[in-house]
């Protein structure tokens, strides 16, 4: 006997854009194990105050934070991050006691709250906010100038935590169910955020106060704020529910002239996703996009968008794609622990290249999901089980200055694999009802339709489509980070009697029982490998295993 090996098409290289970037600094924390502090209330309504002064590249105001107490506490943590001053705290109305030490506030309360009892602490601070050492991914404030030289303001703080901007209980598992932001900036400055635009109030000193109100549940670090001398561009668009969707585009005067063409290709992303995921999620607030300095980042309802349009010859900005993606896979659906980010980044990344297969064809689609089987690193879990920060997952140990990029490509290419072993009819389902659980909820626009998921809601869903059981798969691809092998063994010389012998090769011999598409004598058939091994008659040229790629293994 002899191996020999298995033929493999060749890849085209395409690098992704999210894989394996190197970064000047690491995140600060955001996420991680909940402590008592922060588990012990539920945060109902963030309104926060922020007077920006682009001048002095400082930020002062007020935070008020309503809350319900879910277990008996007299205290409470909050993070706001180091370089900001607390000048004040009260709870009720009352001035409290309170440390703020190591980019934490706790607050002591007089009497014990039970639960039930609601908790409303107002933070004023001031200070000069951490600068973005490459945002979005490493994040904080960017203080810029648009090319005609106005300022230019931006935040981005996904992978650092919302704490950078405001006091807030930094953790995934709490979206507040509402939130309000009113961000006083010098004329002729337009601040912009989520949600809807509720007023804008001229002061007397020379300043605006812009009010934004989501009534919605959102994500901490969607609660950022934009400032340019935007122009605004307004559109609408028809969802599959027939409800017309508003289009907000506050964008630079300078690429106004470009702005008709982004939200062009953004309908037809639009009718992509909804045709895949379900109605839009936000079709009652906004569809919205504002120009960035930074790359991008999924803001919910406010879509950051930095990628300069620089569209592809047939007019595709694969960044608006992929953050407007996200509007399913991280604001309608999120993650409760950084643990499982790739239910963001994976789902999406799946969704790009399945676009790709939308536009440009099959074999389009097979070699862009080899390009990112390639790229995979196997390192880390891609869905680790115990709570972590951002960065443990986004960025690769030990010392998080280089993105990982698994919970990206092999997050897609784990879909796929997927997606071939249950079959397009299950998977395309499970997909669906990951985004939307029910029809009912997918007629939802008041905040209910949203949910907060983990990677075993995805097996329950999954298994329930195909019906069949998925554990061996989510443990070998998701749960521990190295890729099972495919060994193929045959006799040379054996004529027209020949025999393969193939057999996958696990990490501490987990079971999978994957099959594999094999072509022999030019026709494909799908072999299944029950115990994780069959065998396969054959005359003639040696066959090929898994030519498109269906499979991921190592290589
Ligand atoms: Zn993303």
């Amino acid at each position: 006997m002899k191996q020999v090996s298995i033929i493999i098409a060749l890849l085209v290289l395409i690098v992704s854009t999210f894989a394996q970037r190197e970064h000047p600094a690491r995140p600060t924390e955001t996420g991680g194990p909940l402590r008592f502090e922060q588990a012990a209330f539920d945060v109902l309504n963030y309104d926060i105050s922020l007077d920006v002064d682009p001048k002095a590249r400082s930020i002062s105001g007020t935070t008020v934070m309503t809350a319900k107490v879910v277990i008996p506490t007299n205290a409470i943590m909050l993070d706001l991050d180091t370089p900001y001053t607390v000048t004040k705290a009260t709870e009720g109305g009352r001035e409290v006691k309170f440390t703020h030490k190591d980019g934490k506030i706790w607050i002591w309360l007089p009497m014990t709250k039970q639960v039930g009892e609601s908790v409303t602490t107002s933070i004023t601070y001031s200070g000069s906010p951490r600068i973005a050492p490459n945002p979005p991914w490493i994040g904080g404030f960017i203080w810029t100038k648009t090319p005609s030289g106005a300022d230019w303001i931006s935040v981005a703080l996904q992978n650092d935590g919302a704490d950078l901007m405001f006091p807030c209980k930094d953790h995934p598992s709490d979206k507040p169910a509402t939130a309000s932001m009113h961000i006083t900036v010098p004329d002729p400055l337009v601040a912009n955020g989520p949600g809807k635009l509720e007023s804008a109030r001229k002061n007397s000193d020379g300043t605006t106060t812009y009010t934004w109100r989501m009534t919605n549940p959102i994500a901490n670090y969607s609660l950022v704020f934009n400032a340019a001398r935007y122009r605004l561009i307004e559109d609408k668009v028809k969802s599959v529910t027939g409800e017309m969707i508003p289009i907000k585009f506050y964008i630079l005067p300078e690429s106004y002239d470009k702005g008709a063409r982004l939200i062009a290709e953004t309908k037809k992303y639009n009718a992509f996703f909804e045709k895949y995921l379900g109605p839009y999620p936000f079709r009652a607030i906004k569809l919205g996009i504002v120009e960035t300095p930074h790359l991008g980042m999924e803001h919910s309802t406010n879509i950051a968008y930095g990628n300069k349009y620089r569209f592809a010859e047939d007019g595709f900005d694969w960044l608006m794609f992929h953050e407007y993606g996200h509007e399913w896979w991280a604001n309608l659906i999120t993650a409760s622990d950084w643990r499982d980010f790739w239910i963001h980044e994976g789902f999406q990344s799946f969704m790009d290249t399945l676009y790709v297969e939308e536009t440009k064809g099959k074999e389009a689609y097979f070699t862009a999901m080899k390009t990112r089987a390639k790229a995979t690193r196997n390192m880390q879990p891609v869905a680790p089980r115990e709570a972590k920060f951002a960065h443990e997952v986004y960025l690769a140990a030990p010392d998080y200055v280089k993105s990982d990029g698994d919970i990206y490509g092999k997050g897609a290419v784990v879909l796929h694999t997927l997606r071939y072993l249950i079959g397009d009819d299950a998977f395309f389902r499970a997909l669906r009802r990951m985004a939307y659980p029910t029809k009912e909820m997918e007629r939802l626009t008041d905040g209910r339709q949203e949910r907060l998921v983990n990677t075993d809601d995805f097996l329950t869903i999954a298994e329930t489509e195909c019906k069949c059981e998925l554990d061996w798969f989510f443990e070998m691809y998701l749960r521990q980070p190295k890729l099972p092998k495919l060994i193929g063994t045959t006799v040379t010389d054996c004529g027209n009697n020949c025999t393969l012998g193939l057999q996958w090769e696990t990490p501490s011999n987990m079971p999978f029982p994957m099959p594999v598409d094999v072509v022999i004598d030019g026709k494909s058939q799908r072999v299944e490998m029950k115990d994780g091994k069959a065998s396969i008659k054959y005359s003639g040229s040696i066959p090929t295993a898994d030519p498109n790629g269906w499979v991921l293994k190592a290589q």
